[in-house]
């Protein structure tokens, strides 16, 4: 079986199925460790599951988060517990510690691109950038929010124009809280705030094509917009950036995509995005790989089920878990950072804080026990 892309969800069910026997070769495209953009809040949904896989998050030291902050972008600031909270950890730091444990359960992991993959006479053909050709019974698709290997498979989505940029970096600001994320809106988007397990703190921020292409350096970005919220200013008047440049991905959608295509299980972003605002997207990866290593167990111990009926009860699945989410994610979306909505809805919530507890149980699952 071919797992493709070693992120979160493809690591997740290379760690699940190989401990349990099942021969996987994982394909990355990129080195073993590096950094990602995302806002590194880890929901503690999945710490029981992960904990099943042998996999110990604690021992990399994650800061333990249970409060966060909103800010309207006049800097307004709401403040909630968080009933289940998240860990703060790096992707630089968890996806390696992941390959790393993929390996350790004799998982192969080859680094090179997937180029194409074709599905013929009830099985796949998956061609590679410089490794060649290889055929198996199942693939998962885990490549994240958007590949080159979209266009190959012609994934309808792939050409739709996206209005979003995400932007991240990491800053030491002894100030800031451990134990607190904190999402502060301005003009054109919303920045996130929250500890790793370095000390560092994650800025990651999404912001629209349309406020950033007038400025195109996020440099001068940061000072012209994001600094206009005077939390974000207080943040970066008091901090200093660790990375020599920010790291930025263009293009992020968060169109409709289909959990099977051309017979391929999609996990994790390639499945959807929920939007990053939930921060449930990590943990919404973890769950898929579950999901899918599940069905494929079954369906390899018993032998009971056809393609055809793997293929329905992952999507089935998929959908009751995480439909409504993504649902809630794009409302989220087009009322709290659309241009005319965003200034009445981040009021709304500032006046009734009440209300973030009920958003944010609608994008987040309960704790996965195995
Ligand atoms: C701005 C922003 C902020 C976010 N903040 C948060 C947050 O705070 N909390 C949260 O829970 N979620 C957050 N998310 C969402 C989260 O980052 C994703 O949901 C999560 O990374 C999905 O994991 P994945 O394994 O599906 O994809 P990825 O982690 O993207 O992994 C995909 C992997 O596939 C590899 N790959 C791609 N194409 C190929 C190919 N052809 N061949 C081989 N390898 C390939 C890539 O190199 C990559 O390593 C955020 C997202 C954005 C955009």
């Amino acid at each position: 079986m071919i797992i493709i892309g070693g992120g979160l969800a493809g690591l997740t069910a290379a760690i699940h199925l190989s401990r349990l026997d099942i021969q996987v070769i994982l394909f990355e495209k990129e080195k073993y460790p590096h950094h990602k953009v995302c806002g590194e809040y880890l929901s503690k949904e999945v710490i029981p599951y992960l904990e099943f896989l042998g996999i110990e998050i604690s021992s990399l030291k994650p800061a333990t988060i249970d409060r966060l902050h909103f800010s309207t972008k006049e800097g307004k600031i709401t403040s909630h517990e968080l009933e289940m909270g998240g860990l703060g950890i790096s992707r630089n730091t968890l996806d390696h510690y992941l390959f790393q444990q993929a390996k350790t359960a004799n998982c192969e992991i080859i680094q090179d691109a997937v180029l194409n993959v074709n599905f013929q006479d009830d099985r796949f053909e998956v061609e590679t950038a410089s490794s060649g050709k290889f055929i198996a019974d199942f693939v998962l698709g885990a490549f994240g929010k958007r590949s080159t290997l979209d266009k190959s498979l012609t994934r309808e989505f792939i050409s739709n124009k996206s209005g979003w940029l995400g932007i991240k970096a990491h800053y030491k600001n002894a100030a800031y809280p451990k134990d607190l994320v904190s999402l502060h809106n301005f003009n054109g988007g919303y920045c996130g705030l929250s500890a790793t397990e370095t000390g560092a703190i994650n800025v990651c921020y999404l912001a629209s094509y349309d406020s950033f292409k007038k400025y195109k350096d996020p440099e001068i970005f940061k000072n012209e917009v994001l600094m206009k919220n005077p939390k974000l200013a207080e943040f970066f008047s008091n901090s200093e950036m660790l990375f020599e440049n920010e790291l930025s991905i263009a293009q992020v959608n968060f169109d409709k995509k289909e959990q099977v295509h051309q017979h391929i299980l999609m996990l994790g972003d390639a499945a959807g995005l929920i939007h990053p605002l939930c921060g449930n997207g990590m943990a919404m990866a973890i769950h898929s790989g579950k999901i899918a290593s599940e069905i494929l167990l079954e369906y390899f111990q018993k032998k009971q089920t056809d393609r055809r009926e793997v293929e329905n009860e992952y999507q089935n699945e998929w959908n009751r878990q995480f439909k409504h989410r993504m649902r809630t994610g794009r409302i989220l979306q087009k009322i709290l950072l659309n241009e005319g909505l965003a200034e009445l809805s981040q009021n709304i919530i500032s006046k009734f804080p009440i209300l973030m507890p009920q958003i944010i149980k609608r994008t987040h699952g309960e704790p996965i026990h195995v």
